[in-house]
């Protein structure tokens, strides 16, 4: 079958003004390398609308998306705190990216693809509930985990978080449920925004278990990661027993990026992709979401794309 792509050229007008690492060129970036490696020829584009509000909803507070859509209205220059640079069309964009993913997750959910990647902006996964933090406006990952509970009925949903960052929002919206596993690895918190993702953050009450933060210390790189996929993460994700897996991938833990001090290559990237999509292959019939997060060196950024997208295709064949 085939591998679900997300893209829309909206998604460049979310304008985070001049110098912003996420930026617009990131996504133009992406396209030029999979159109130069002619492996959008072999993606299936998905058509998508944005987002119904009434899933943002699920997630996010309504004090929120208000007052979101009222910075947007008054061209206000970030919502929240300096580094969410918005623009008019910011929330619309937002909500646009939220409507992709959820494509995807009906697309994979309904046998019309295998599998999934989202070439999306603004990224998501430091959105709480009720703010905005670190570019990210709504929890792309989370709305679609949560979709993928009510509205396909599925009762265990994985979220693994290769971005460099700790995955806050999407911890924190989901820590106090078993019905979604969240896995971050990430260079230490001690370390590196948003300083959260301790290895003592597990979840709490009927959550306790279901969070697993895996820091790893500035400097580490591909054999780093692999040691904490092989010893941590992929066993819980067999124990976990998904239905669906979604990725947040980020490519900022490459080595030259610009915002963290983490070593991964372009091999260490697609280590770490194909060891998501075989377990996934083994647990819950290869429906595999990958949704971009951050990642801020152009070329680093496409390598770690390119190497992702080649693995989702290759399962889907
Ligand atoms: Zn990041």
């Amino acid at each position: 079958m085939t591998t679900a792509y997300v893209y829309h050229d909206d998604f460049t007008k979310h304008d985070t003004g001049r110098g912003h690492p996420e930026r617009p060129d990131r996504l133009r970036a992406i396209k030029k390398r999979l159109e130069t490696t002619k492996l959008v020829e072999q993606l299936e584009p998905l058509k998508f609308e944005p987002a119904d509000m009434k899933w943002i909803k699920r997630i996010h507070d309504d004090a929120y998306i208000e007052r979101l859509a009222r910075a947007c209205k008054n061209d206000e220059p970030f919502i929240d705190a300096a580094d969410s640079a918005i623009c008019p069309k910011s929330a619309d964009i937002a909500r646009l990216a939220v409507g992709g993913v959820l494509a995807t997750t009906d697309a994979v959910m309904k046998s019309k693809a295998d599998n999934a990647f989202c070439a999306v902006r603004p990224p998501g996964h430091h959105a709480e509930r009720d703010r905005s933090m670190g570019f990210c406006l709504y929890g792309n990952v989370a709305i679609a985990a949560e979709y993928l509970l009510v509205e396909h009925k599925l009762e265990r949903v994985a979220v693994v978080d290769y971005d460099v960052h700790h995955g806050n929002g999407t911890q924190h919206i989901f820590e106090e449920r078993d019905d979604v596993l969240f896995i971050s690895l990430h260079q230490h918190p001690k370390t590196l925004y948003p300083g959260t993702g301790f290895e003592r953050e597990v979840g709490r009450g009927k959550g306790e278990g279901y969070t697993l933060n895996v820091p790893l210390m500035p400097g580490g790189g591909d054999t780093v990661y692999k040691r904490a996929f092989d010893d941590k993460v992929l066993p819980k994700l067999r124990d976990y027993k998904p239905q669906a897996l979604i990725i947040s991938a980020g490519f900022d833990a490459a080595k030259a990026d610009p915002l963290a001090q983490m070593t991964v290559s372009a091999d260490g990237f697609e280590q770490m992709s194909k060891a998501l999509i075989d377990a996934a292959d083994d647990l819950c019939q290869g429906r595999v979401i990958a949704c971009l997060e951050g990642g801020y060196d152009l070329d680093a950024l496409s390598d770690g794309v390119e190497r992702l997208v080649r693995v989702l295709l290759k399962a889907a064949k």
